[in-house]
């Protein structure tokens, strides 16, 4: 692509995530060019090219799976004479539309470890902003300063966390500082950007880091309220849960294992609804509980992050799930062997036993069920306690076991 834009007499350059990832050792996760083309002029290149965006657009060229980002050069409200990128009182950027050059382009990225850009034309990298150096000293630095740049985009404060806990950086201490400051800021961004933003904060193997970092800089608050709240103040329970998880999500991306993100907002979400649970149930069944505790607590977070539908719909499932596992006589367990969230729903449950819940004869009865055949299914169903008809008779009425969902 670089190679075919620069023989068509265009400036063209890797730049971004690539660069960056590439010089550090790491495997990069998609590719970003930046070039002097028009986005028409790069329309005419690449015949498998689509172009994005109403307000700046973007080229997607697709090779194969493979989506490359190719942007024309912009400018920076400050170089654009107050044609460029409008500002509203708060700070937050509205236009960001205008050309500019390749020095223009790298002062109005965020980070100076993004503005590094590889040049094909010579191979050699363009380093505006001290880039390189920042790189090998593993510290991050925002372009310009800190609390201007937040406040033109308060995800860019996200995105400092994901990159400090994705390539091991330190976090600048002016720019640590203005996270502290401006992180209500992170309020009004649009609820859908930011589950695009929570889905790449978790998903790129260091969900953990990012995790700690999050709460360590009182940001996690602007994405989960509710859960935040109750890690202040139940965080005995939900601290080590959500850790667990995370500590699972950034194996599963290391042996290169699927991870949903119905899973993670299930676990992001679990300690509003088992606090709903625990009152509900009192009146109701627990998969009743459980159905409109998940409601309510969907229902709260959609004010701060939106959830498409084809997630939330598994994640209530793996929820409701967490009671359907208990019930265990007759054909149930095969039915739930055949349910599509059966496995998801399985490894939450076990998650919660790793915390504590007292879920240890479940989880072996289902880890066991597994891997039996018929006879040996037929055996452990069998031999569930219930069933038993001595057991029964000697005592007729006695309440079944606590139900763990409600259980501290
Ligand atoms: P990765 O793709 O690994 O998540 P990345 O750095 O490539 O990381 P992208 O979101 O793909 O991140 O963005 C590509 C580049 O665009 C960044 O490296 C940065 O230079 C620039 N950029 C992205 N988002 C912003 C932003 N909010 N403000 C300023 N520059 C940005
Ligand atoms: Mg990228």
């Amino acid at each position: 692509m670089l190679y075919r834009l620069n023989k068509a007499g265009f400036e063209a350059y890797l730049v971004g995530g690539g660069v960056r990832d590439l010089l550090l050792g790491l495997h990069p996760k998609d590719f970003d060019v930046a070039t002097n083309a028009s986005p028409d002029e790069v329309r005419e290149l690449f015949r498998n090219c689509r172009l994005i965006g109403r307000r700046f657009r973007l080229a997607h060229v697709f090779f194969g799976r493979e989506i490359i980002e190719v942007a024309t050069f912009r400018a920076h409200h400050d170089q654009s004479e107050g044609e460029g990128e409008g500002h509203m009182e708060n700070g937050l950027i509205l236009r960001d539309n205008v050309f500019g050059t390749l020095e223009d382009d790298a002062w109005r990225r965020d980070f100076t470890v993004n503005a590094l850009y590889y040049n094909i034309a010579d191979f050699s990298l363009v380093d505006y902003t001290g880039g390189m150096q920042d790189l090998q000293n593993r510290e991050l630095h925002i372009i310009g300063d800190a609390v201007t740049r937040f406040r033109e985009d308060p995800v860019r404060m996200l995105r400092a966390i994901r990159f400090a806990a994705k390539l091991d950086f330190h976090l600048e201490a002016r720019m640590a500082a203005a996270i502290g400051e401006e992180g209500e800021r992170l309020s009004d961004v649009p609820a859908a950007r930011l589950f695009e933003e929570v889905l790449k904060l978790f998903m790129h193997g260091q969900a953990l880091r990012t995790y700690e970092l999050m709460r360590e800089y009182h940001l996690f608050k602007y994405l989960f309220a509710e859960t935040n709240e109750l890690l202040d103040s139940h965080g005995a329970y939900l601290d080590p849960f959500i850790r667990r998880a995370m500590i699972n999500t950034d194996e599963r991306i290391q042996a290169k294992k699927p991870v949903t993100p119905a899973f993670l907002f299930a676990v992001l979400l679990w300690g509003p609804v088992r606090k709903r649970v625990e009152l509900l149930q009192e009146e109701m069944s627990v998969l009743d509980a459980l159905r409109i505790a998940g409601d309510e607590a969907v229902r709260e977070m959609l004010k701060q992050v939106t959830l498409p539908k084809r997630f939330s719909l598994p994640m209530r499932e793996i929820w409701q799930l967490q009671a359907r596992l208990e019930m265990r006589r007759g054909k149930r367990p095969y039915r739930l062997l055949e349910n599509r969230r059966f496995r998801a729903a399985y490894d939450f449950m076990l998650l919660r036993e790793q915390v504590g819940e007292p879920l240890t004869e479940l989880c072996q009865w289902w880890t066991e069920f597994q891997q039996e055949d018929e006879a040996g299914q037929q055996r452990l169903i069998r031999a569930l306690p219930g069933n038993r008809p001595v057991r029964r008779k000697r005592q007729p009425k006695k309440k079944p076991a606590a139900r763990p969902v409600i259980t501290d």
